[in-house]
């Protein structure tokens, strides 16, 4: 314990983070719609959100974003929790259990997306912002969608040999190792940052590396039909709106177990609030609900489109 402490004493300042929001034209395909699906929100405070040691202010939830592409094609970020939560929190230590226990009932990713009209066979695509436990639960849930994600965090899980390495369950990982895609950032900078990766080709999704909390952790830039303003789907660079909007990071416990690295959790904040401060993007994150609340909860409407299937509105 007195490790983890000590760590929690060296957080990182927070610097002032530069943009260049004309870059923002390179997301120039809209998404066609963006819905979130929530697995599970907490009645009680279960993590340290930002400042304090262990108890935040905050209500725990976890999400996995729906982007339904101009061609019909379903895309996720992140693909939090599958079926096999409760077994696999009882194989992890008794300390992980105490941190994340309530997630034990989170409703399994298939289910959330028959619930919204998706067949989860036909889910394209994965964007995993990083590869923690939490983001990759459901990834056998998709079995027939690309996962793609920085090459260094999928270097980095998929070189992990414990059951629970720093945040991730790296068998959820493993077993999608032949779906892989890895994201190099060789494309032009954008806003803050000093490269980016057009997804697509299309200008629909452009990631950005935002690394701290995982090595490679990423986030997905995302302009949605009728907003002028993107999503910034940020996973859990920060966890609660206060992370990017004050800047600070999360509590201090926290900060020392889960961010990998202080210095570029810093840095990757200074950024994202520079860009929250200049609304450029909104910043959404995995856990706050507070931050997407401009996002409606899956199924929008009508059942999505599947692709390949008739739209409704066709003879
Ligand atoms: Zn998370």
């Amino acid at each position: 314990m007195s490790g983890l402490l000590g760590a929690a004493a060296c957080t990182a300042s927070i610097p002032q983070g530069k943009l260049d929001t004309a870059s923002l034209a390179a997301v120039s395909a809209p998404i066609a719609a963006v819905c979130v699906l929530v697995h599970k929100e907490t009645k009680e405070n279960l993590g340290d959100g930002a400042r304090g040691w262990f108890r935040g202010d905050w209500m725990l939830a976890y999400t996995s974003f729906v982007l339904r592409r101009a061609d019909g094609s379903v895309v996720l970020i992140d693909a939090s929790t599958g079926a096999t939560v409760p077994a696999d929190l009882d194989a992890a230590p008794f300390w992980f259990r105490w941190f994340v226990g309530a997630a034990r009932d989170a409703t399994p990713l298939a289910t959330l997306l028959h619930t919204a009209g998706i067949d989860p066979g036909r889910v394209t695509h994965v964007l995993v912002t990083h590869p923690h436990w939490d983001h990759t639960g459901g990834l056998a849930q998709v079995p027939g969608a690309r996962v793609l994600m920085s090459a260094v965090d999928a270097d980095w899980v998929l070189g992990q040999e414990s059951f629970v390495a720093r945040g991730a369950m790296p068998h959820y990982v493993k077993a999608a190792r032949d779906r892989i895609d890895r994201i190099v950032f060789d494309g032009p900078a954008v806003l803050g940052w000093p490269a980016s990766r057009d997804v697509f080709g299309d200008g629909s999704v452009l990631a950005v590396p935002t690394p701290g909390h995982t090595p490679g952790s990423t986030s997905y830039l995302v302009r949605a039909v009728g907003e002028s303003k993107p999503w910034l789907f940020v996973g859990d660079a920060a966890w609660v709106q206060e992370g990017f909007a004050e800047p600070v990071h999360k509590g201090r416990l926290a900060s020392a177990v889960v961010d990998i690295d202080k210095e570029r959790t810093a840095d990757t904040l200074g950024t994202l609030h520079a860009v929250h401060v200049a609304g450029a993007a909104h910043v959404v994150t995995a856990h706050d609900a507070r931050t997407w609340t401009g996002i409606a909860r899956c199924p929008l409407g009508p059942a999505l489109p599947l692709p390949g299937s008739a739209s409704p509105a066709t003879p």
